[in-house]
């Protein structure tokens, strides 16, 4: 730390990205990232507007909002777009927290929550899962603080039925519940049709994921016409260019490239049922998931030695230290060719 380092972020602990080795060629399973390129169609339209990285782009992005609305029935004005969902999130911390409006998430989930807590000087406070890791919400009904839930959630992986979310929202009228959707299109049901109905609900997505564009940073939120005035506030305070011109085109072309989505999700969901009924059949405890990962734990092998085995021979998983989790990993679905080879290098490992 420099001696210029303000003192107000002395104590400042940031997110830890997962690893990118450079060392040797692995079978990356450690970042949620698709084994798949994006739509031929996003990569053509972010090739032209290579041409033009000369001009600011659209600092509206009226044409990708537009798109982003039509395909989930809402209207332009209740779309925000930002650099990665990491950033509309950070955003809504910023918008909404304050000493007398503290956030609340689970004790295990998405690592970042509390960071954009600590980064914005917000209290926070996490409410432990239950013991098989799903999510009590009657512990965040009526508790009149700002909520923020991955549904799925991560890395558990398990998704929680639209009506929990409801009632949360509901018995918090006056905070934000902001559902963190970065991994719904692997089975889960979007909350964007309770945006609705209450104005007190933020929906963020990501085109990370589903959408195989992790590289290109592009996350959005849905909510009512006012919280997206606020949170364009915040946008055009820290960033009014957040999405870039190749990005914002490649967006529109992947939003609108259906069959091409419809393909990438199906197939991620296809190989993580087979990946986890061949995880289910060595014996390992393996959570249901809705995501494009699997957490899994076996009485054969710690969560560590696993994770160093494998990464032994090439293949990279997500492991946390945290206690309630350390026996666990979480493995990001890859090709099925990945996967089959992960399979195998587990078994030469446990059996
Ligand atoms: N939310 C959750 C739950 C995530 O796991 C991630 C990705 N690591 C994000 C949000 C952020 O993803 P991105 O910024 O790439 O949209």
């Amino acid at each position: 730390m420099s001696k210029f380092f303000s003192t107000k972020h002395s104590k400042l602990i940031p997110y830890t990205p997962g690893e990118q080795p450079k060392d040797m060629k692995y079978i990356k399973l450690n970042t949620n990232e698709s084994p798949y390129p994006p739509s031929e169609k996003a990569i053509a339209e972010a090739s032209k507007q290579a041409e033009l990285l000369r001009l600011y782009p659209d600092p509206e992005c009226t044409s990708l909002r537009e798109d982003i609305a039509a395909y989930y029935g809402v209207e332009k004005e209740n779309v925000v777009l930002s650099n990665g969902s990491d950033e509309i999130l950070n955003f809504a911390f910023i918008a909404y927290g304050d000493d007398s409006h503290p956030f609340v998430f689970p004790d295990i989930t998405y690592g970042f929550y509390n960071v954009f807590a600590a980064v914005n000087n917000i209290p926070y406070e996490e409410i432990p899962l239950e013991e098989d890791f799903t999510i009590d919400f009657k512990k965040y009904c009526g508790i009149n603080k700002n909520i923020v839930i991955a549904n799925p959630n991560a890395p558990t992986g398990i998704f929680a039925p639209l009506t929990e979310i409801e009632k949360v929202a509901q018995s918090n009228p006056d905070n934000i519940v902001i559902v963190d959707e970065a991994y719904v299109d692997f089975g889960g049901e979007t909350a964007i049709t309770l945006t609705k109905k209450y104005d007190n609900i933020i929906v963020v997505q990501t085109f990370s994921k589903s959408r195989s564009m992790a590289g290109a940073r592009l996350g959005f939120c849905i909510a009512s016409k006012e919280i997206c005035r606020d949170l364009n506030t915040i946008r055009y305070s820290v960033n009014p260019y957040n999405i870039n011109r190749m990005t914002m085109a490649a967006g529109s072309a992947a939003i609108n490239d259906e069959e091409y989505f419809q393909r990438n999700r199906l197939e991620i969901i296809e190989t993580r049922e087979k990946t986890r009924k061949a995880l289910l059949d060595m014996g390992f405890e393996v959570l249901p998931s809705k995501t494009n990962f699997l957490f899994a734990k076996s009485d054969r092998i710690g969560g560590e030695e696993l994770y160093r085995k494998l990464r032994e021979n090439g293949i990279l998983v997500r492991h946390f230290t945290s206690e309630r989790i350390a026996e666990y990993n979480r493995i990001t679905i890859g090709t099925p060719e990945d996967m089959e080879t992960f399979i195998n290098t587990v078994k030469g490992l446990i059996l």
